[in-house]
């Protein structure tokens, strides 16, 4: 996937023709799905390596199948890598990450604003069964990541904006830091998708995308990349995706390269109306706090402005209300749905309560239970006319 031909054209057409080709057999202009589970041996099929990959021809489709490595062929040229390894989901791909690379006695820096699964997997899981040492920490703070480094640190993992609190973390600035001390950096870059932000560019390893957000962006699919170098990716392709199994359904990779073409169109609209709806948010008294880079209140905002073009939809807010008062003021919502995932056409929102283990992680305001929004790309006006209507059903406004 070096020197790819598309390399040389802008991002949105990047979006539209990498890893597709007329089908050699019918010509269809659109590469067909492809289900099947095998496919025929070479001659002497006694020299095949059936624990590995295979780029060029699919053998097993655990191994890789035809959609997964035209899809994988286009998310390595988007994030700027120079191979990828697609899988069955964000969490594969993270898990697959973090197995494949770590051992027993290496220590890895996450921090402390990461989806759910990574703090479950290195804050319980990786450190109770695998004796792998982990230290979780606010990446914001470069000096406390530099404290932190040992002699056996082998990965800091972070994400930005994290998720739920939209924490901004410099993603140059670690990376620095972390090849100072041979220490590889990965990025999950969910919350932005390649569009608005390129973590490999900005000095990263390694790039972990769900696909199931954005990129799909149509919310009818699952599936998780990692990008990296090709010796990073071919141990994940053997340990993660052939030996654990965490392969991607080829409907499900045929679903995501069709959503992909039209990433830029929905990320633009995706941008416009998350600053919109934030800058709405911030001019309510009723609501305690809006965390969205985009604005100018918002602590990152100016190191996200420096490594983002754009702020995307996801942002979380406070109202002035108990716990009964977010369930109702929900229930009053006529287009934004309650739902968790993100990065869909529809509107999406999500009640996280004042319970949640991660709360000590958290900033104050974020401690009496707040919402974290997906912000759609219906219009705009819409989307704050149907919050507006639910402020006032419940009386905040
Ligand atoms: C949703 C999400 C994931 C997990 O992806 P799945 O496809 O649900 O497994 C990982 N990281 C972030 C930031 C996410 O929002």
């Amino acid at each position: 996937m070096m020197d790819n031909e598309y390399s040389k054209y802008g991002f949105a057409t990047q979006c539209i023709h990498s890893g597709n080709k007329p089908d050699a057999e019918t010509g269809a202009i659109e590469r067909p799905i492809t289900m099947a589970n095998s496919y025929v041996l070479p001659y002497d099929p006694s020299k095949v390596n059936w624990s590995s990959a295979d780029d060029e021809k699919p053998l097993y489709t655990r191994n890789g199948g035809a959609n997964q490595m035209y899809l994988q062929e286009r998310l390595a040229l988007l994030e700027g890598g120079e191979d990828a390894v697609v899988l069955s989901s964000g969490v594969a791909a993270l898990s697959g990450t973090f197995f494949s690379l770590l051992k027993s006695g290496d220590h890895v820096i996450f921090s402390d604003v990461t989806y759910i699964a990574v703090y479950r997997l290195l804050n319980e899981l990786f450190n109770n069964k695998f004796e792998v040492e982990t230290t979780i920490l606010d990446t914001s703070d470069l000096d406390a990541i530099k404290k932190a480094i040992k002699p056996n640190t082998k990965l800091i993992h972070i994400e930005s904006p994290g998720n739920p609190t939209l924490k901004i973390t410099d993603i140059e600035a670690v990376a620095k830091i972390a090849h100072e001390h041979n220490i590889l950096l990965s990025v999950d870059n969910t919350f932005s998708s390649p569009y608005n932000q390129k973590p490999l560019e900005l000095g990263a390893d390694i790039v972990i995308e769900s696909l199931t957000k954005y990129i799909n962006g149509h919310g009818d699919a699952m599936g998780g990349v990692v990008v990296s170098r090709k010796e990073i990716i071919d141990q994940i392709k053997a340990q993660a995706m052939v030996n654990l199994g965490g392969t991607i359904s080829p409907f499900n990779a045929w679903l995501i390269m069709r959503g992909s073409t039209t990433l830029p169109m929905r990320m633009e609209q995706h941008n416009k109306n998350g600053q919109k709806v934030a800058e709405y948010l911030e001019s309510l008294p009723c609501v305690t706090f809006v965390a969205y880079p985009g604005l100018k209140s918002f602590k990152g905002h100016d190191i996200a402005k420096k490594q983002m073009k754009g702020f995307s939809g996801m942002l979380s807010f406070g109202i002035k209300g108990d716990h009964d008062k977010h369930n109702e003021f929900v229930s009053h919502l006529k287009i934004i749905t309650s739902a968790v995932s993100l990065g869909h056409g529809a509107s999406l929102i999500a009640f996280l309560g004042e319970d949640d283990e991660r709360q000590y992680l958290f900033p104050d305001e974020f401690s009496n239970g707040f919402f974290r929004m997906s912000v759609g790309t219906e219009d705009a006006e819409d989307i704050i006319a149907d919050l507006e209507q639910a402020f006032k059903a419940v009386g905040l406004l």
